[in-house]
């Protein structure tokens, strides 16, 4: 008999929990958010919790409903309604203080395909068995790691899914067709317009398609009476029994604006499932180290200012049994999982995002400088020394670069903080601001002086600058750089005509590590989106979608919302629910 058959054997014959868990539960059980006063002591609780699963009859429930759905984001969203659609009660529940995860601030470019509407209007041909091949194809690196099954799904869904979002009020960008992109061999992404309120979330005149989408799903799923509980974080799924019994519900402690908790818990029971779409683990540094240890402090999560995805739901299923899935997807260089973006605000994900007349600009407090030009500037690293050409802006490329070494003689792996370093001319050329709210001095994310190595000496005050950066070679890295454009020939990375000498003070330091972007790997799910366990047994009544599930590398909205929908569908026919109190 193999290892796993022989242990689900085992658990059929002996059931009960054991008592060292049971023990360590009543221990922890306050912490695990079961009335218990020690649930609201912020975060921190929140990694202590969930090391014994809850037993039935000790927790009281504040709520009931048929199915919950954890993150309003895009697969939370189309998961309430698919459930609602269904006949259950569904109550949504969202950490942040509006709807949309960080699905209201994207493109909206919706990765699906099999042969919709707009594909055959536009004359592409297309079909679920080609969206298939292309994304399981070996030779492919988005497509060699993905589970079958699960992209079998994701092709077969494709069409159901724009016909779902185009009936729960989508208005679709008839002109827009875009791709094909990553693995796919033909154009597949359609987008909704824009929401057509001006002064959104973080939509503001930025061309956010993504708020067409999220908002659009809000207003269908309030009309069909999905009932949505903002500003309250899920701390743990409640599972009866020692990693054997049914999913019975979640535990939330309210927060505030910042996210900081209050002094309220609710314990809402799911009579037929919990759907987990809380996002992936970009914004939690000791979880994303779990696949590279290279992704430390200074990385920022491109969405960390609006819906922070710190692994939450993961962890939670993970405290429960659940297994990770298709890892090897995550790896550190791949395809959009890191990026270049804005300077002088940690908040530096392309295009400004984050205006002042953002309702979120209080978390984010600097807007950054644009960058129209990387001749306007070198990037050094922590030590003062260059190390890529800068005019190179792929994806890959930046990041492979940033942190594929330390800048020491000894090549030691792993990154550290990017400065980009100008003078004032640079400033000139590109008009920017160099007060707030353009650039973030108050937390040390921009320095100004008028010589290198006071500059240099400045920059300790950042939080992430682990080491001091010595003045001396600041100054010889730029005195060398300006031989380079008197030559016109970069001898170190061979930059293309280097055009501006660094020379006229006051020099500018300004923050410009990269940022993370998807989540490429998470929990393992079946084709139902039910949440499985290292023997590959389902976890009854726990569902998982979006960048928190495992198993397929493709980019953003369309799994997201494909599985979303499954996720909803499925939670709400869940014909095994609990009966128990
Ligand atoms: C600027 C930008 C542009 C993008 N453009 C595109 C694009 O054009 N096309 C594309 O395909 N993808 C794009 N993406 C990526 C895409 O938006 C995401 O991959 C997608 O939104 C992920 O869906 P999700 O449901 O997993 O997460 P989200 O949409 O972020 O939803 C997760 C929600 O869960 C909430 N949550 C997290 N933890 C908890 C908790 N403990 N309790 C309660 N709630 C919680 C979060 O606050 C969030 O609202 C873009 C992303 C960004 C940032």
């Amino acid at each position: 008999m193999a290892d796993d058959a022989r242990d689900k054997a085992a658990r059929r014959r002996d059931p009960k929990p054991s008592a060292t868990s049971r023990r360590s539960f009543l221990k922890s059980g306050a912490a695990a958010g079961v009335g218990g006063a020690a649930a609201l002591a912020g975060l921190a609780a929140q990694e202590a919790q969930a090391q014994a699963p809850p037993l039935a009859g000790q927790v009281r429930w504040s709520r009931e409903v048929d199915v919950v759905v954890i993150g309003a984001g895009a697969s939370g969203l189309p998961a309430a309604i698919a459930a609602r659609d269904q006949g259950a009660t569904v109550l949504l529940v969202e950490q942040h203080f509006d709807i949309g995860g960080i699905a209201i601030m994207s493109g909206g470019m919706i990765h699906m395909g099999g042969g919709n509407r707009i594909q055959k209007e536009k004359g592409v041909q297309d079909s679920p068995d080609l969206a298939f091949t292309d994304w399981v194809n070996a030779e492919n690196g988005e497509a060699k790691f993905n589970d079958r099954d699960l992209v079998r799904k994701w092709a077969d869904e494709s069409v159901p899914t724009f016909e779902f979002l185009t009936a729960n009020g989508l208005d679709w960008d008839e002109k827009f067709l875009g791709g094909p992109g990553d693995a796919s061999s033909v154009p597949r992404q359609v987008r909704p317009k824009e929401w057509p309120i001006r002064k959104d979330l973080v939509a503001f005149d930025q061309g956010r398609n993504g708020s067409g989408i999220v908002r659009a799903l809000e207003q269908s799923a309030r009309k069909k009476g999905v009932e949505i509980l903002l500003s309250h974080r899920m701390t743990n799924v409640v599972r009866e029994g020692d990693r054997r019994g049914r999913v019975m519900g979640a535990t939330f402690v309210q927060v505030d604006r910042n996210f900081t908790p209050t002094n309220q818990t609710l314990n809402v029971r799911a009579r037929r499932g919990v759907i987990l779409c809380t996002g992936g683990h970009g914004n939690n540094v000791e979880f994303r180290r779990s696949f590279d240890p290279r992704l430390t402090a200074e990385y920022q999560w491109h969405g960390q200012t609006l819906a922070p995805h710190n692994a939450d739901g993961a962890k939670a299923a993970m405290a429960i049994g659940a297994s990770m899935w298709a890892t090897a997807n995550q790896t550190a260089e791949a395809g959009e999982a890191f990026n270049k973006g804005r300077i002088a605000t940690r908040d530096n994900y392309i295009r400004g995002l984050i205006t002042p007349e953002s309702p979120i600009f209080f978390r984010a407090k600097a807007s950054g400088m644009n960058v129209t030009d990387w001749q306007n500037l070198i990037l050094v690293k922590e030590n003062g020394k260059r190390f890529y050409d800068e005019l190179d802006s792929s994806y890959d490329g930046f990041f492979a670069h940033a942190m594929a070494w330390t800048g020491d003689p000894a090549k030691l792996n792993g990154g550290g903080p990017i400065w980009a370093i100008f003078d004032s001319e640079a400033v000139k050329r590109e008009k920017w601001g160099t007060e707030a709210p353009v650039v973030d001095r108050e937390r040390g994310y921009f320095f100004s002086a008028d010589t290198l190595e006071e500059l240099a000496a400045q920059m300790k005050r950042n939080p992430f600058q682990w080491r001091e950066m010595p003045g001396t070679t600041l100054r010889e890295t730029v005195e060398r750089f300006n031989t380079f454009v008197d030559t016109g020939i970069d001898l170190d990375f061979k930059r293309r005509k280097p055009t501006h000498k660094i020379a006229t003070p006051p020099f500018y330091a300004a923050w410009a590590t990269p940022s993370l972007h998807d989540s490429l790997s998470g929990i393992r799910i079946n084709t139902k989106c039910q949440v499985m366990d290292l023997q590959a047994d389902v976890i009854p009544g726990l569902y998982a979608a979006g960048e928190t599930a495992g198993g397929f590398a493709l980019h953003g909205l369309g799994r997201a919302i494909v599985f979303g929908r499954i996720a909803g569908m499925e939670a709400a026919k869940d014909g095994a629910r609990s009966t128990r109190a």
